[in-house]
């Protein structure tokens, strides 16, 4: 365990997840002055951070000796200025932590001190305060310590993000989201909100009878508004059967605005529950965009993190929505998943790029603590789980090679290799709700267990709630949920 210990609460998040990305494989724990249990584990250093009206102070000790005395090996200050508000602290102490950390451990971080999990956002609120480029650039690296390629590839998105939505007015605007949490099998990294579709069949009508009443307040709550696009995900939508499907969709359309509506997502995700009659369903109800999601094309890969079917299932399901008229198919995958190595990621990227999809979804595996991979990992230990620069940048190619651009960006915590999420599609082919979304650029009403609506207003503030997760609870407490979203959206 590394020991940081602060004299000040306010900033233990931040500094954790940076501590924790140049040691991923240890425990990092922020104390504030006073507590107990502050010490790090014999190997490891510990990090004092002490701020004073005009300073900040980092001194980084070592268990050195037989006596066990903590020796100090490396201290720095630097300067706050009296008037330093919290924003101005938190660079402050990142850059500190981040300085002292990279010439110890003698690692730099491509994100720098960056630990959020919308970095493009700051870009884009530069760019429309109407600085220059270069400008933007620059206060980036100066501020946040990010490396050459980090700091092009997001200005690069935040720019395409700007010019997408100048198309669109996003501003008068909302989007819908509903979450469907059944899937056939758990994947082995999963944190969202999934059942088994096979013990959860019986009670499918119950959720759906709930989220029937969800969808009915919501419209009424959101008349007269402008609807730009809609998301169906989960879980996987298509666990449900052609007929559940298609009165789902029809109660949409019956409830909402669609003739506004510039995209119409349906996760199809799993090729495990795509079907000639559900593409059909989808297609008939105006679905614009879907995901067929192979993650990896290498079966052995697929079989250990449980998705249980096989890379020819999934170029199956492909082909069949192209049969049925999708031109607008996404396909997620993930790097960094146990085992795989550049080999296995050129391997997936060539057989995915065989099939030609209209956008690509890179993700870096990230380990979540209520996934059964954290359990998977204290069990197999983390020796077989790399992601790579070079894994990173043969995804990349491949998407170029597709004629894709990359067009939305996220990081998450624990991901391998610390890197980031990154969405590439042909022109014409990206994900609006994917942007709108991620740079909370409007407001999202997000229906079904799990999901999180979002209000956004005018001055750029974010007020949340959220649905319960558990599915059961979820049908029970419907009203309690038709609440929630009541308060948060109303005048
Ligand atoms: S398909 Fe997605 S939601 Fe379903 S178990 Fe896998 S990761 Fe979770």
């Amino acid at each position: 365990m590394i020991a940081v210990i602060l004299n000040e609460t306010g900033y233990e998040y931040d500094i954790h997840s940076l501590v924790k990305a140049f040691y991923p494989t240890s425990e990092v724990k922020v104390f504030v002055e006073g507590e107990k249990d502050i010490g790090s584990d014999r190997g490891l250093p510990q990090i004092r951070l002490t701020r004073s009206r005009e300073a900040i102070t980092l001194l980084l000790s070592e268990c050195k000796g037989e006596d066990g005395a903590w020796l100090p090996v490396a201290e720095k200050t630097a300067p706050l200025g009296p008037d330093a508000d919290k924003i101005r602290v938190k660079n402050v102490l990142k850059q500190l932590i981040y300085e002292i950390l990279s010439s110890y451990t003698g690692k730099s971080l491509p994100w720098g001190t960056l630990t959020g999990i919308r970095p493009t956002k700051i870009a884009m609120d530069m760019l429309e305060q109407g600085k220059a480029k270069e400008e933007i650039f620059r206060q980036m690296q100066e501020t946040y310590y990010l490396s050459d390629e980090k700091g092009r590839l997001c200005l690069d998105i935040a720019e395409r993000e700007r010019e997408l939505l100048s198309r669109i007015h996003y501003r008068d605007g909302y989007s819908l989201y509903l979450g469907i949490p059944f899937c056939p099998t758990t994947c082995l990294y999963c944190s969202f909100t999934s059942c088994s579709i096979g013990a959860w069949r019986d009670r499918v009508a119950d959720y759906l009878a709930a989220l029937e009443r969800e969808i009915c307040d919501t419209a009424a709550a959101f008349q007269g508004k402008v609807l730009d696009s809609v998301y169906i995900g989960g879980g996987t939508p298509t666990t449900l059967s052609p007929a559940q499907l298609e009165w789902l969709l029809d109660k949409l359309h019956r409830y909402f605005p669609f003739g506004s509506v510039q995209e119409f997502t349906v996760e199809a995700g799993r090729a495990d529950s795509i079907t000639q009659e559900k593409l059909q369903v989808l297609k008939a109800c105006g679905v614009t965009r879907i995901s067929v999601n192979p993650q990896t094309m290498r079966e052995e890969t697929l079989r250990l993190i449980g998705r249980k079917h096989t890379p020819e299932q999934v170029a199956d399901a492909f082909h069949l929505a192209r049969a049925c008229g999708f031109d607008n198919i996404n396909m997620d995958l993930i790097l960094g998943l146990p085992g795989e190595t550049g080999a296995d990621v050129r391997y997936t990227t060539e057989a995915v790029r065989a099939l030609g999809p209209d956008s690509l979804t890179v993700h870096s595996l990230a380990v979540k603590r209520a996934s059964a991979l954290s359990r998977w990992i204290a069990e197999n230990g983390l020796q077989t789980i790399h992601n790579t620069d070079a894994m990173m940048e043969i995804a990349s190619a491949a998407a170029a090679s597709m004629g894709m651009q990359p067009y939305y960006l996220y990081r998450q915590k624990n991901m391998a290799g610390n890197f980031e999420n990154v969405g590439y599609a042909r022109p014409g082919c990206y994900g609006i709700y994917n942007i709108l979304m991620m740079e909370e650029k409007q407001s999202i009403a997000a229906l079904g267990a799990g999901s999180i609506s979002k209000r956004v207003y005018p001055d750029g503030r974010i007020e949340r709630c959220e649905n319960v997760k558990d599915v059961a609870s979820f049908i029970e407490r419907i009203d309690e949920m038709i609440e929630r979203k009541r308060k948060l959206f109303a005048e």
